[in-house]
């Protein structure tokens, strides 16, 4: 069974409670893991106080812990197989796509071990203030205890960008993974303990929300939450830390729009529309599930992707001709199925999917087909919500003005795509997009190197980049008086 992280000690839960993870794909025995509940995070919170008030690590100069990172991303490396397994069984993703994001992780944590491998600080600057008798400094310091909330839909990936920046920038933390997916973020901390994490540095709580997450936006102790997923829980943790004031980054949702202009490279196009929406069943912040489609070309586009789409195969996670895996819980489908039932209901057309797959071999599993939903408007709750699953709808527009409006309808502002030949016209639709990610004639890279986050109602805050690691910073000003003397102030 595997346990909580506390304090630098592998810990049953507190309460002895258990829980037992199955694949979501065909309802195989994944583990058995500890299920914490509040007593367990307020351990977690006490061992990352101290650890922060009067341990080594928010001291320890900064090259050693990039050298620390550095060690992460080998161990994780070294492992790719054994996490990639237990990714692709909790999540039900294929086991390639779990590769993938194995490497990608690797590569944040190289990221961040490479700002620090050089440095004295990490930001700290002198202000000329050209006068004597004066140095003005401005330095860097870490924010204190934060409390890491992730989701289910890349748990090692998300987990990942925020446990990299906040260890270089010197903090503790405790971190909490969904309760359905906890094996790749036990093999992360397991990583980090192999790479010699001081006690208390990196605590990890396993369980519910509410069953063992109150703490984590309530207590006092804790300086900062940074939270990936719903809209809901978003707003929830923000009013709960609100008490305390505490600094609060949101990673949340987004509805992404895929606008494709007619003189767009049409294969391109029509390939990279697929993958937008349909790459792990859709259950991507940034899915490109709105197409937002010229009229002129919409016809033809459209029935030809419906054809491809028609053809995506869904399979076992490690069966080699899968294209793509199940969803990740029951409950998930079904609120799947109640979005396209809805957008029906409304008045979309459905041209593909609606259902789950004929395949026997797959009866025990989440699976739900790439489904399409033409004749879509902007009003329509399959448009607007995120329904998080394979489901494309499809608006269509005739100017450019229109697409935008269209693109910026939503109280969402993750990321979007425009395609065309016409490059001033893809920088002109660009600007206008309120959106945190734009890709021109592409769709889904991200990089270690630039920021990630949402406008609007997707979040507040930025992972990755420079400025990824700032949201795990604090900013003090230190004034120093060379040669202090009376200030006449008071006659
Ligand atoms: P969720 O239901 O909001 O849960 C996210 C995490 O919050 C889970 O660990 C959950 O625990 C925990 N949680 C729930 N209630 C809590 C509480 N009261 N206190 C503390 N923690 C609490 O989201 P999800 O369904 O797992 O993930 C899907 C969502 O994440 C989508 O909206 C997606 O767009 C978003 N997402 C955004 C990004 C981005 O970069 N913007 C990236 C990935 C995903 P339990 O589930 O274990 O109860």
């Amino acid at each position: 069974m595997s346990e909580l992280f506390l304090d630098g000690r592998w810990v049953p839960a507190a309460e002895g409670g258990t829980r037992s993870i199955t694949c979501p794909a065909d309802g195989s025995p994944v583990g058995t893991v500890a299920e914490a509940t509040d007593a367990d995070t307020l351990a977690a919170i006490a061992a990352a106080r101290h650890a922060f008030d009067d341990g080594p690590w928010p001291t320890t100069p900064v090259r050693e812990r990039a050298a620390l990172l550095s060690r992460v991303a080998d161990v994780l490396e070294r492992e790719t197989a054994a996490i990639a397994r237990v990714e692709a069984l909790d999540t039900g993703k294929r086991y390639v796509e779990a590769e993938y994001d194995v490497a990608d992780v690797a590569d944040v944590f190289r990221h961040y071990a490479a700002v620090g491998a050089d440095a004295d600080d990490l930001g700290d600057r002198t202000v000329d203030l050209g006068r004597e008798g004066v140095v003005s400094r401005v330095v860097r310091e870490p924010v204190g205890v934060c409390a890491l909330v992730t989701p289910w839909n890349y748990p090692l990936l998300q987990a990942s960008w925020k446990v990299a920046p906040c260890l270089l920038a010197g903090n503790t933390f405790v971190l909490k993974p969904s309760e359905i997916t906890p094996h790749s973020t036990i093999a992360l901390v397991r990583a980090l303990e192999e790479a010699g994490l001081p006690d208390g540095v990196g605590n990890l709580v396993l369980g519910t929300g509410p069953g063992c997450g109150g703490p984590l936006s309530s207590d006092p102790r804790v300086d900062l939450v940074s939270f990936t997923g719903s809209l809901a829980v978003g707003k929830h943790l923000m009013a709960q830390g609100a008490a305390t004031v505490k600094k609060v980054a949101l990673e949340l949702g987004g509805k992404n729009p895929n606008i494709v202009f007619a003189d767009a490279d049409r294969e391109a196009a029509l390939d990279n529309a697929l993958t937008a929406v349909f790459l792990h069943s859709g259950q991507v912040c940034s899915a490109g599930a709105r197409l937002v489609i010229e009229e002129s070309i919409a016809e033809a586009f459209v029935d030809e992707l419906v054809e491809r789409a028609r053809l995506i195969r869904p399979g076992l996670p490690f069966d080699e001709k899968a294209q793509t895996g199940s969803l990740t819980s029951a409950a998930h489908l079904g609120k799947v199925e109640a979005y396209v039932a809805a957008g029906i209901a409304e008045g979309a057309r459905l041209r593909c999917g609606g259902r789950r797959p004929d395949d026997p071999a797959l009866a025990e599993g989440f699976f739900y087909l790439p489904t399409v939903l033409d004749r879509c408007r902007s009003d329509m709750a399959v448009v607007q919500d995120e329904s998080f699953g394979p489901v494309l709808t499809v608006e269509t527009f005739t100017t450019e003005d229109e697409a935008v409006r269209i693109a910026n309808d939503s109280i969402y502002g993750l990321a979007g795509a425009v395609w065309t030949t016409d490059d001033a016209k893809a920088d002109r639709v660009a600007a206008r997009l309120r959106m945190g990610t734009v890709w021109l004639n592409d769709f889904h890279p991200y990089v270690a190197q630039a920021e990630w986050g949402g406008y609007k109602q997707s979040g507040t805050g930025r992972e990755l980049g420079r400025l990824g690691l700032e949201e795990y910073q604090e900013t003090k000003h230190v004034w120093r008086n060379t040669s202090p003397a009376p200030s006449g102030w008071w006659g």
